[in-house]
C-alpha cells in the first residue's frame, strides 16, 4: 500500500521524524567532546560500528593484544600462556578482554559504572564483540563452540540497591541482544557479600566458595560470562566451576577489561 505523507499511521510519522531529526544532530566524542562528523564507522572487522570516541581518544584506549590465550592477562609479548596459566589453568575455558584496566580505559569503566548511558554502554559493546570476532579468526587457537546463553556476573543486592546501577547486567544484556544470544539475568545470584581478592594468593582467593548460589539446573551447553573488569580471574573461576557442576560443558569470561598483574 502507497501511503499520501497526510495518510502515514501515527507510528510511521514518528519513525519519519526521527529520522529526519537524526540527520541534523551533532555527535560530539564521550571523552572529550569534540565533534565527530558521523555516528557510524567501521570496526576492527570492517562491521560498521557506533563512533562515540574521536580518533585521538579511541587509539588512547589500551587495546589488550598481547594477553594470556587462556585467562586475558595482559602480557608484555606474544606469549601463549601466563605463569598462572602454565602452573593451573582456569576453570573457565577461554577469557577475552578488549582493554587492558588502566589509563583511558579506567575512565572508561566508571563511565559505565556511574553513567551507563546508552552511547557508552553501545560503544563498549562494539569492542567486545570486535573481540568476539577476532577470536574465531585466529588460527593458531582452538576454537570455543557456539555460545547458548549469556549471564551476567551477579552483583550483590545491597551493592546494586546502592549504587542503583549493574554495569555487568547492563553490558551482558546488550551483548545478547546485539549477538541474538539467550540472556539469563537471575541464572547465578550472589548470596553474600564478596571478600576482597586483592593482594591474596591463588589459594586464598578459594575464600569465594558459597558467596554465588546457581538456581536452576543448565541446560546451556556453552555459557558467557560478562563483566566490565576481571580483576584476578578469580570470580570467573568460581562462577565457571558452579556452572559446569550445574551442567554446562563450556565457559567463556567475557569482560571489556583485564587488570595488568601487579609489578
Ligand atoms: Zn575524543
Ligand atoms: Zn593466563
Amino acid at each position: 500500500m502507497v501511503y499520501k505523507i497526510t495518510q502515514l499511521p501515527a507510528s510511521k510519522h514518528i519513525t519519519r521524524s526521527l529520522q529526519g531529526l537524526r540527520g541534523h544532530l551533532q555527535y560530539e566524542c564521550l571523552m572529550c567532546g569534540s565533534r565527530l562528523v558521523s555516528n557510524k564507522q567501521h570496526g576492527q572487522t570492517g562491521q560498521q560500528t557506533t563512533q562515540s570516541l574521536c580518533e585521538y581518544c579511541y587509539e588512547d584506549l589500551p587495546l589488550n593484544i598481547y594477553c594470556c590465550q587462556r585467562c586475558a592477562l595482559p602480557m608484555p609479548a606474544n606469549i601463549a600462556l601466563c605463569g598462572n596459566c602454565q602452573k593451573e589453568l582456569p576453570t573457565f575455558d577461554q577469557a577475552l578482554a578488549p582493554l587492558r584496566y588502566e589509563g583511558a580505559a579506567k575512565h572508561w569503566i566508571r563511565r559505565i559504572k556511574h553513567q551507563a548511558d546508552i552511547a557508552t554502554i553501545q560503544t563498549s559493546v562494539d569492542l567486545l564483540c570486535d573481540a568476539i570476532s577476532n577470536q574465531h579468526h585466529q588460527p593458531h587457537q582452538s576454537q570455543p563452540s557456539p555460545v547458548d546463553a549469556i549471564v551476567p556476573v551477579p552483583m550483590y543486592w545491597r551493592k546494586n540497591l546502592k549504587r542503583g546501577n549493574n554495569q555487568a547486567h547492563l553490558l551482558a544484556n546488550a551483548v545478547a541482544t546485539r549477538l541474538q544470544l539467550n540472556f539469563h539475568p537471575n541464572l547465578i545470584v550472589q548470596t553474600r557479600e564478596k571478600p576482597e581478592q586483592k593482594g591474596l594468593s591463588r589459594h586464598e582467593r578459594q575464600n569465594l566458595k558459597g558467596v554465588f548460589a546457581i538456581r536452576n539446573p543448565v541446560k546451556a551447553k556453552h555459557i558467557a560470562l560478562v563483566d566490565d573488569v576481571i580483576t584476578t580471574g578469580s570470580t570467573m573461576n568460581t562462577l565457571a566451576a558452579i556452572c559446569k557442576a550445574a551442567g554446562a560443558k563450556e565457559v567463556s569470561a567475557w569482560a571489556l577489561t583485564r587488570t595488568p598483574k601487579p609489578r
